[in-house]
């Protein structure tokens, strides 16, 4: 509760459960935003076991000065998929229970750019999409073939809710798509088929995104397996030869593979033009580029896609407290944890994923930052081919952390965490080394850094 605010002038107080705003039961942040931004919202609040009735009155738009505590408040629509590649099914047990929760909610999509497979939506959610314009949406694809998506989803329903996605597109839903590249079973042939199925059916589509599967050595499908170079070259190779196509028919790339496979098949990353706005930055798409252009001083500003979500494993799995309709979890700009009131003037180490090293020493090189040392954390905790930033947990940053040196600074990438913890649950105070907490991009690290 900010102070003063017209919801603390009006007797609100930290703690209180709103029953109702104007005779309304909002249902999640987006119902509450848009009661909460008229002149008048009448409270029916519990406090303590007492029924409360009180009254905000302000200018409409003007904000409540309330935080919430979650971005939905009835149920979190969970998924009746069992997919294979699900990374949910490759944790570890006794994680938080959060990171189990198996969402596949419209709204988480809405607010968070999270994919939904469409196979719990319903005509009532495509009217509320539509009546209250929520768009952009993000809708996991992985194959247009009926059957096949019914396999890989293993629900029979996966077969048919991609209707819901042509609806959404006809009604004017801009849409993001995505398919998790399976080897094996959605590649190759497949792959191309979808494609097509999508320049057929969906060509309104805002863009599609290639990513390859998560592997954990904790996973149950003897079937899933990381992709090999051919594998990820032959991605690589479909995007380079569908986004002509794309280009001539609807006037627009629209496809785009994830940087891992660029990584994997040891090719050169497509330029940053190519990415047209980073509309699936989130998605790992176009995230180096990204990174090199803000630190070599040629991007400023937000990124065009997704700006203001969260990134990271964490986006879909903790929904941060949404303000309005869109939270940004991490701060746009650096956030120093500073031990003794300064900052360091120690040799600097920035901790990354394996695949972050890769892009990132380079890139320091080109900036003339050979002084900062880029050490790419292993990641042991999960195993299999997990290599990105956005997985790595705290007891590998703690091992790593352990057998360096004292007297330096150790700047850790923001996107690992959520409210300062790591997945596993270590907390960023019980690492053993002082470290400071960066926002991930290329401007907040620079800036991080300092001068030499
Ligand atoms: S739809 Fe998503 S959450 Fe559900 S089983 Fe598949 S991968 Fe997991």
């Amino acid at each position: 509760m900010a102070e003063p605010s017209p919801a603390s002038r009006a007797g609100l107080l930290p703690g209180d459960e709103i029953r109702s705003m104007n005779g309304q039961v909002p249902r999640d942040v987006i119902e509450y935003q848009l009661i909460a931004d008229e002149s008048v919202v009448d409270f029916e609040v519990s406090r303590g076991g007492l029924d409360l009735a009180l009254s905000v009155e302000k200018a409409a738009g003007d904000p409540l000065g309330m935080e919430i505590s979650s971005a939905v408040f009835d149920q979190v629509r969970t998924c009746d998929n069992h997919c294979e590649f699900c990374f949910i099914y490759q944790l570890p047990k006794g994680m938080r229970k959060s990171l189990y929760l198996k969402d596949d909610d419209y709204r988480l999509s809405f607010l968070y750019g999270n994919f939904t497979t469409l196979t719990r939506f319903t005509e009532a959610d495509l009217e509320r999409v539509i009546d209250q314009h929520l768009s952009p949406l993000y809708v996991s694809i992985h194959a247009t073939d009926p059957d096949v998506r019914a396999r890989m989803l293993r629900n029979r329903r996966g077969a048919t809710s991609l209707r819901w996605l042509r609806l959404l597109l006809d009604n004017g839903i801009e849409v993001h798509g995505q398919v998790v590249v399976c080897p094996g079973v959605n590649d190759g042939a497949v792959l191309h088929d979808t494609l097509a199925g999508v320049l057929d059916r969906f060509p309104e589509l805002a863009t599609a995104a290639l990513v390859p599967l998560g592997v954990s050595r904790y996973t149950t499908e003897a079937s899933m397996r990381s992709h090999s170079p051919e594998e990820a070259s032959a991605v690589v190779s479909a995007v380079a030869e569908w986004q002509p196509i794309f280009e001539r028919a609807v006037g627009r790339r629209l496809l785009y593979a994830a940087d891992e496979y660029y990584l994997l098949a040891r090719c050169p990353f497509p330029p940053a033009e190519d990415y047209d706005g980073f509309e699936q930055h989130e998605n790992g798409i176009g995230m180096a580029r990204a990174f090199e252009a803000d630190l070599l001083g040629a991007r400023s500003g937000a990124l065009a896609g997704g700006a203001g979500h969260t990134t990271g494993f964490f986006k879909w799995v903790e929904g941060a407290p949404a303000e309005g309709y869109r939270a940004p979890r991490a701060p746009a700009q650096p956030v120093h944890i500073t031990f003794g009131g300064h900052r360091d003037p120690l040799p600097p180490v920035v901790l990354t994923g394996e695949y972050g090293a890769r892009v990132l020493a380079p890139l320091l090189a080109q900036v003339g930052r050979e002084d900062v040392e880029v050490v790419a954390v292993r990641n042991t905790f999960f195993g299999g081919n997990i290599a990105v930033t956005g997985l790595m947990t705290g007891s590998d940053v703690a091992s790593v952390l352990s057998n360096m040196s004292e007297h330096r600074r150790y700047l850790l990438p923001d996107v690992c965490l959520s409210n300062g913890l790591f997945l596993d649950g270590v907390k960023v105070s019980e690492l053993p080394r002082r470290v400071e907490i960066v926002a991930t991009d290329g401007r907040s690290l620079l800036s991080a850094l300092g001068s030499r």
